[in-house]
């Protein structure tokens, strides 16, 4: 049974994954309005009556825009770790308490066919989480919202079949930027900010070491990065050590605005 996995729409301005395997679908995060998700998910013919559930990393603006209106309208569980749940407060205004689900980082658990385990991730929120999910021999893990790249994420995600991974900014990008005062530039460059190109680049070369065979760069800064620059970044590491993108892995950008093609991944042996 193959997994499918779509990046909606990746970047500071907004993020929402899908992904399915069997009859279960999810959305990893609503980061823009309703109606954003709605057409996304419509561009991909998927109907949003569909989705079985909605997983929130954490409770940034551009990751939860939409996920009281989706909730509401679809009828959506959503799961989120106590400590996002406190952070989304008002902001996604009422969830019917029977659509409010607790996760906790670290602890599986199943949603129809799809296996999910959230792991805690390093960034400024109360409690922020990345997901890998499973099914069969599949697995498809998500990190963005990293200030740097821990020992501890690579244990959750190595080996994944297809990694969402955060190339948000080129560091000397964002340090000329002058919409920036200083006290952002270092949250986003701190160790629970978000992670660099160069970081990004680095932290492919374990996980394509560790079997993983698609590679699509997320979360991507509108001002202090362009989806040309990341690409440029992590293939020219990815050369220096003899790995080809396209020949030995398939490297990719999701992009801020426009919907991401499906990922379909198959199982090695179909029996
Ligand atoms: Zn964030
Ligand atoms: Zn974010």
């Amino acid at each position: 049974m193959p997994m499918y996995f779509c990046p909606l729409y990746s970047g500071s301005s907004g993020n929402a994954l899908f992904c399915q395997y069997g009859s279960t679908r999810v959305l990893i995060d609503a980061g823009k309005p309703g109606r954003a998700g709605e057409e996304a998910l419509k561009g991909i013919h998927v109907d949003p009556e569909s989705l079985d559930a909605l997983l929130v990393t954490h409770e940034h603006s551009d990751h939860i825009a939409g996920v009281g209106v989706l909730a509401r309208r679809y009828g959506l569980p959503v799961y989120a770790t106590r400590g996002t749940w406190t952070g989304m407060g008002q902001k996604i205004g009422k969830i019917p308490p029977e659509l409010c689900r607790e996760i906790t980082a670290g602890r599986d658990f199943y949603l129809g066919e799809l296996g999910i385990q959230p792991f805690p991730i390093p960034h400024d929120a109360a409690d922020p989480v990345g997901f890998r999910l499973w099914g069969g021999q599949l697995s498809v893990s998500t990190a963005t919202d990293l200030g740097h790249f821990p020992q501890s994420v690579y244990e959750r995600i190595a080996g994944s079949d297809l990694i969402l991974l955060e190339s948000n900014h080129d560091p000397d990008m964002l340090r000329a930027n002058p919409h920036y005062n200083a006290q952002l530039k270092q949250r986003i460059l701190g160790q629970r900010g978000h992670l660099s190109n160069e970081s990004c680049a680095r932290a492919l070369l374990y996980l394509i070491g560790a079997g993983t065979g698609t590679v699509i760069l997320g979360h991507l800064s509108g001002e202090n990065n362009t989806p040309e620059l990341a690409m440029q970044v992590s293939s020219e590491a990815l050369r220096r050590e003899g790995i080809q993108s396209g020949r030995d892995v398939l490297l990719q950008v999701a992009l801020r605005d426009r919907t991401g093609k499906v990922y379909t991944l198959q199982e090695r042996n179909n029996a």
